[in-house]
């Protein structure tokens, strides 16, 4: 919407077309006109030719390859009839000819047959061209330049347009997202200002959020706040049946882009290109994406400082599955997270989807906001288009509250598996596990600030979730640490615990994550007093402090691996009454801070430093194992 596009002609397919249609009018001529040109002589058989020459008939003969012309005597020196036969290999002809002393000579190349010439020769190589021509301009070439633009990228450019260009009042319920980005939008606009201090000016902004939550609107409004040009391409687009094509896109592509700086790039996408260059997946390695992988990264490190502003954003919704390359300074250094909205986002992005329809005076945004928790600015902006789709089906001038409550049933219904919206009480559980996290996390050492809990549902697994960011680069940990995650995995469980009595399903994953981080505390770190500083697992962990589950163990006796089992156990069990013995001395906190958390679904920054800096320790020297 309201952006324009340069307008970009698909020329190699107009080629193709008039090639085809010239080749096509060839062929048919070549049908059609000897139908309609006059008929030769009339054809006879060659045994009555023969026969017409031996008995003295014919004064003249014109042999030619494909036909041997005669003329009759005629009576009274008038000449004769013509006709025509197909000739046959007879090496006899020329001698009988002679013999009877008739006039003969070879056909002379017939002149009017420039034009089977010129379809033989011309038009097999015209439909080969045309086709050739058709399937680059099709396989996505651009086909500007021919055959030769086979790389050439396909990337879309959107300049500014005076009245339709998106800024940051299109987008609404990111704040955290926006003020991050209106750097950026320094940085296009004075790059100067920041160059002149020898601050280097970043190349790469990650945009990292489920689907449908702005991202790609949020990259416009950035070209659109600068006034800057905007290169969009898709990172699918770059992976290509062709190989080799996908990395000259983008080498042309950043060609491009160097030429009209300073400019934003923008992937959308990324992970189509920037999956993890080491997992091998179900193809084995994939050399085209693999490949074009590289050439991106060699690009983002090509452009050096001083050299044009060219900042190329990039959207995904799967950061997990990027290459580790990708994440390095001086490429994707920032991250930017564009997460669904809260309430009174929602509030805000509904405000501006309406603008474009005729509300009717019943309508409580703010009612409508409360009942969509869990829908994406992109679901929103269907709701609204909905609701007034409903409205003119019921021959309303305006759209109503009634037809936004019959439009949010036929979302959610649709939207089932993508964004499940929770029942009260599941969203009260909800609301106490983060809680439980969130405080445990807060009292335990070397984990970071609790920034965010929210209980707005995210991605695949998590209903609400807890953003603990470390304060410092965290390179090694020690124990103690180690203990304080376990414990902060399980607060979720044990808030659940203390405050219902009863657990659901929903702490699998942080159970399964506190296992694997108290395994690899017994066989990896040597961390167990009882099992002595010896690896038991096999090989290096691949990634170090990481997510990864633990690698295969050694071969080890029976005795062994049950003591393991037993310290696994016991490490796990002393978290998880820690974190119980926290949350039960801080109940009051916990049903404060919950329930705020219900009314406002995300509670971050000051206000909730303030309130988690309230939750009083415990002892914990009753609950380091020994
Ligand atoms: P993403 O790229 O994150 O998947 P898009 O930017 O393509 O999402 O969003 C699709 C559409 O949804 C946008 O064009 C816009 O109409 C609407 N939309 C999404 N997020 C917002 C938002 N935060 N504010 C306003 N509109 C939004
Ligand atoms: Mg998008
Ligand atoms: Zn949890």
């Amino acid at each position: 919407m309201a952006i324009k596009q340069q307008p970009k002609q698909p020329r190699g397919r107009i080629i193709a077309k008039v090639l085809l249609g010239v080749s096509g009018l060839f062929l048919l001529l070549n049908l059609v006109l000897p139908i309609l040109l006059p008929s030769g002589p009339a054809g006879v058989p060659y045994s009555l030719f023969i026969h017409q020459v031996k008995s003295g008939d014919v004064s003249r003969v014109s042999v030619g390859q494909n036909q041997i012309r005669y003329q009759l005597k005629g009576e009274n020196g008038e000449q004769g009839a013509v006709f025509a036969t197909t000739p046959i290999f007879d090496l006899e002809l020329p001698k009988l000819l002679e013999e009877k002393g008739i006039e003969f000579a070879a056909t002379p190349p017939p002149k009017n047959n420039w034009f089977s010439t010129v379809i033989n020769w011309v038009v097999p190589p015209l439909i080969f061209v045309a086709i050739w021509q058709f399937f680059i301009s099709r396989g996505g070439g651009g086909g500007a330049q021919g055959v030769l633009s086979i790389g050439k990228s396909k990337a879309k450019v959107y300049v500014e347009g005076e009245s339709e260009k998106i800024t940051f009042v299109d987008v609404a319920g990111v704040e955290e997202a926006k003020t991050e980005l209106v750097e950026i939008v320094d940085f296009l606009k004075t790059p100067g200002r920041f160059t002149e201090i020898g601050a280097r000016i970043p190349k790469g902004v990650l945009l990292v959020g489920p689907p449908g939550t702005g991202k790609t609107l949020l990259a416009k409004a950035v070209a659109g706040e600068a006034g800057v040009p905007f290169f969009s391409i898709s990172g699918s687009e770059f992976v290509e049946m062709f190989v080799g094509v996908g990395s000259s896109r983008v080498r042309d592509l950043f060609d491009q882009a160097k030429k009209q700086a300073p400019c934003i790039v923008f992937i959308d996408e990324l992970d189509a290109i920037g999956k993890s260059r080491s997992s091998g997946g179900f193809y084995g390695g994939n050399d085209e994406r693999e490949q074009t992988l590289n050439q991106l990264l060699t690009e983002m490190d090509g452009f050096a400082a001083g050299d044009a502003t060219v900042i190329v954003l990039a959207a995904t919704n799967r950061p997990e599955t990027l290459d580790p390359a990708l994440l390095r300074p001086g490429r994707f250094d920032r991250q930017v997270l564009v997460d669904r909205p809260d309430l009174s986002g929602r509030e805000a992005i509904l405000k501006i989807h309406s603008l474009k329809v005729k509300l009717g005076d019943d309508v409580n945004l703010k009612a409508i906001a409360t009942r969509t928790p869990g829908f994406a600015g992109a679901d929103l902006a269907n709701l609204v288009n909905e609701a007034a789709l409903l409205a003119a089906r019921n021959q309303r001038q305006t759209v109503a509250q009634e037809d936004f409550a019959e439009a949010i049933e036929r979302v959610v219904a649709g939207l089932e598996k993508k964004s499940r919206v929770l029942s009260d009480t599941e969203k009260k559980i909800v609301a106490y596990h983060e809680v439980g996290h969130a405080m445990v996390g807060a009292l335990m050492p070397g984990s970071g600030r609790v920034e965010k809990i929210s209980i707005i549902p995210r991605g695949m697994a998590a209903l609400g979730y807890t953003l603990q960011l470390p304060t410092e680069d965290r390179f090694l940990m020690n124990e103690e640490e180690l203990r304080g995650q376990i414990a902060t995995l399980l607060g979720g469980r044990s808030a659940e615990e203390v405050i219902f009595g009863s657990i659901t399903t929903g702490a699998s994953n942080d159970l399964q994550r506190a296992t694997d981080l108290a395994e690899r505390m017994v066989t990896s770190y040597g961390m167990s007093k009882v099992l002595g500083p010896l690896a038991y697992q096999q090989g290096q962990q691949a990634m170090f402090l990481g997510n990864g589950s633990p690698n295969p163990r050694r071969m080890v006796s029976e005795d062994t691996a049950s003591s393991i089992d037993s310290e696994v156990k016991e490490i796990v069990e002393k978290a998880h009454e820690h974190a119980l013995e926290i949350l039960k001395q801080n109940r009051d906190l916990l049903e404060e801070i919950s329930t705020q958390l219900l009314e406002t679904e995300v509670i971050e920054g000051e206000k909730l430093y303030s309130m988690l800096s309230r939750v009083q320790p415990v002892d914990k020297a009753a609950y380091s194992v020994a």
